[in-house]
C-alpha cells in the first residue's frame, strides 16, 4: 500500500487568492525542485533546510519563466511527512499554480491523492491515527469549541489516554498469561479479585470517556433544535429574535409556516440548527397534515424541543397536547408574547410541563431572549462529564465500545472461573480494539477510508 515515490499537490484551496502553495513529498522531492527553481542572488551553497528562498519558477525545456516564488526545503524526518518536503509558494492564481503543479508532475513527481500528505505522515511515524484524523477536524471545525477539541487530539492526547490504559490491560494480561504457563501456582484466590477490581477500573475509564461522544457531537455538528407551537403563538417571530435578523416572513394568518425552516445560530461557541415547525394540531388539510408529521418527524431527530406557547390567551388543547409530547424529552418551554398581559404563568404548567424549564419572553420586544439562549445552551450541555479526554469521532466511539464490551466478557469469564486462557482471548480483544484507535494494528480498508476524505494536497 506505502509508496516511496515522491508525490505532488496544490495545497491551497482553488480559486484566486494571495499565494498558492505547491506541496511535493518525497525522495526526488529537492532534485526536482532543483530542476525548477532559480534562485536569487548567490547561489554556490546548497539549500538549507527550513528556510525560505526566493526566486523563480522556470520551465527547464522550453527555459520560459513561469512564477516568481518563495520556496521552502524540509529535510526528513523533520517536516509534516516525515519525507523530505519542498514547498513552492507562488502568486496565488489558479492557472499559475497549475503550471508550477504541471512543471513538478513533468519532472517525476505523481499528482497526490486526497490526504496522501497526512497518510504519509502516519506511516511515516509523524502522526497516530487519531492525530491525522484530528487533522481533518481541525479543517472542518466550523466553531471554536470544536476547534480547540480537535486541536487537543492532533497533540496526541486522546493517544497517551490509551496508551496508559494499554499499560494497565498489559499489566493484568501479564498475570493471566503467568496463570496459563504456570497452572500449579496458585494465583486463583490471591488473585482473582485484584484482577476483577482492576478490570472494572479500565471499564469504568473507557466508559466515561464514551459518554463524551455525545457532547462532543454536539460541538462538532451542532445542536438540534426543535421549535413546537400551534400556530400563530409566534415560533417564527421567535426564530428570528433568536437569530437577531428578519429571516422568516412573518404573518399573522395561522398556519402559514408549513415547510419546516431551518437556521443555525451560535449560542456562546455552541452552534445549534433551530426547525421552526408547522405545529402539531389534528387538521383535515392534507398540506398542513403532512407539516404536522413532519414536526414529529424533527421531534424525533432533535436533541432539545423548545415548546412556544402564547401567554396573551388561555392555554388551548393543542398546547397540552405539545407539552405532553415534549414531557419525555429534552425540552424547554418559552412562554412567548410577555409584553402583552398575561393569562397563565409558569406555575399553570408545572403539572404538564415535569421537569422543563419554563421561561417569559417577548418575540416583539426582545425582552428574555437573552436568558432563553442562555438556558438553552445549559440545557444541551447538561450532560457533560469532567473526563480527561474527550472523543469526537465515530470510528474511536465504536472501537472503544468493542474494548468495553471485551473487559466485560472478561470479568464474567474471570468471576464464573473460567480457564485463564479464556480471559486471556477477551483481553487481547480489548487490546486489539484500543490498538485500533490509535491505528497500531491498521486495517487497510480503514486506512484508505480515512485518507480518502482528506482534500488534495493535505
Ligand atoms: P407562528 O405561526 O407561531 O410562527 O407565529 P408568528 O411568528 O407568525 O406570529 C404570529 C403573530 O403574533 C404575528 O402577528 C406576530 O407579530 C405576533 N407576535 C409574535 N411574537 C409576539 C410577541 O412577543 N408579542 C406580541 N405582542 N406579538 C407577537
Amino acid at each position: 500500500m506505502y509508496e516511496h515515490d515522491t508525490i505532488a499537490a496544490i495545497a491551497t484551496p482553488p480559486g484566486e487568492g494571495g499565494v498558492a502553495i505547491v506541496r511535493i513529498s518525497g525522495a526526488d522531492a529537492e532534485a526536482i525542485a532543483e530542476r525548477i527553481f532559480i534562485r536569487s542572488g548567490k547561489k554556490s551553497s546548497a539549500l538549507r533546510s527550513h528556510t525560505l528562498y526566493h526566486g523563480k519558477i522556470r520551465d527547464p525545456r522550453s527555459q520560459r519563466l513561469v512564477d516568481e516564488v518563495l520556496l521552502t526545503v524540509m529535510r526528513r524526518p523533520r517536516s509534516y511527512t516525515g519525507e523530505n518536503v519542498v514547498e513552492i509558494h507562488g502568486h496565488g492564481g489558479a492557472f499559475i499554480s497549475r503550471q508550477v503543479l504541471g512543471l513538478v508532475l513533468s519532472q517525476g513527481a505523481r499528482q497526490a491523492e486526497p490526504g496522501e500528505f497526512t497518510k504519509r505522515a502516519f506511516l511515516n511515524g509523524r502522526l497516530d491515527l487519531t492525530q491525522a484524523e484530528a487533522v481533518l477536524d481541525l479543517i472542518r471545525a466550523r466553531t471554536p469549541k470544536s476547534a480547540e477539541l480537535a486541536l487537543q487530539q492532533t497533540r496526541g492526547e486522546l493517544s497517551n489516554w490509551v496508551q496508559e490504559l494499554r499499560e494497565e490491560l498489559i499489566q493484568i494480561l501479564v498475570q493471566v498469561e503467568a496463570a496459563i504457563d504456570f497452572p500449579e501456582e496458585d494465583i486463583e484466590l490471591l488473585r482473582r479479585p485484584e484482577m476483577l477490581l482492576r478490570i472494572s477500573r479500565l471499564r469504568e475509564k473507557i466508559h466515561d470517556i464514551l459518554i463524551t461522544y455525545d457532547w462532543a457531537k454536539l460541538f462538532r455538528e451542532g445542536a438540534r433544535v426543535c421549535i413546537c407551537g400551534r400556530p400563530n403563538v409566534g415560533k417564527s417571530s421567535l426564530l428570528n429574535a433568536l437569530l437577531g435578523a428578519e429571516r422568516v416572513i412573518v404573518t399573522p394568518i395561522a398556519g402559514t409556516t408549513r415547510d419546516v425552516i431551518e437556521d443555525s445560530i451560535n449560542l456562546d461557541g455552541l452552534p445549534a440548527v433551530l426547525w421552526d415547525t408547522a405545529g402539531v394540531r389534528d387538521s383535515d388539510d392534507q398540506v398542513e397534515r403532512l407539516g404536522v408529521s413532519l414536526t414529529r418527524e424533527h421531534i424525533a431527530k432533535s436533541d432539545l424541543v423548545l415548546v412556544v406557547l402564547d401567554g396573551s390567551e388561555p392555554l388551548a388543547v393543542e398546547d397540552h397536547k405539545l407539552l405532553g409530547e415534549a414531557a419525555h424529552r429534552k425540552a424547554l418551554i418559552a412562554v412567548n408574547k410577555s409584553d402583552l398581559a398575561q393569562r397563565f404563568g409558569a406555575e399553570d404548567l408545572t403539572s404538564f410541563a415535569g421537569a422543563a424549564q419554563v421561561r417569559s419572553v417577548s418575540a416583539k420586544t426582545g425582552q428574555g431572549i437573552a436568558e432563553l439562549k442562555e438556558s438553552l445552551r445549559n440545557l444541551l450541555l447538561v450532560s457533560k462529564v469532567d473526563a480527561p479526554v474527550v472523543i469526537t469521532n465515530l470510528r474511536h466511539r465504536a472501537a472503544l465500545e468493542r474494548a468495553e464490551a471485551s473487559l466485560s466478557r472478561a470479568s464474567t469469564s474471570l468471576a464464573e472461573k473460567y480457564a485463564p486462557e479464556f480471559v486471556a482471548v477477551d483481553l487481547n480483544d480489548t487490546r486489539a480494539a484500543l490498538d485500533e484507535v490509535t491505528g497500531m494494528i491498521g486495517n487497510s480498508e480503514i486506512l484508505e477510508r480515512i485518507f480518502a476524505e482528506f482534500c488534495i494536497g493535505k
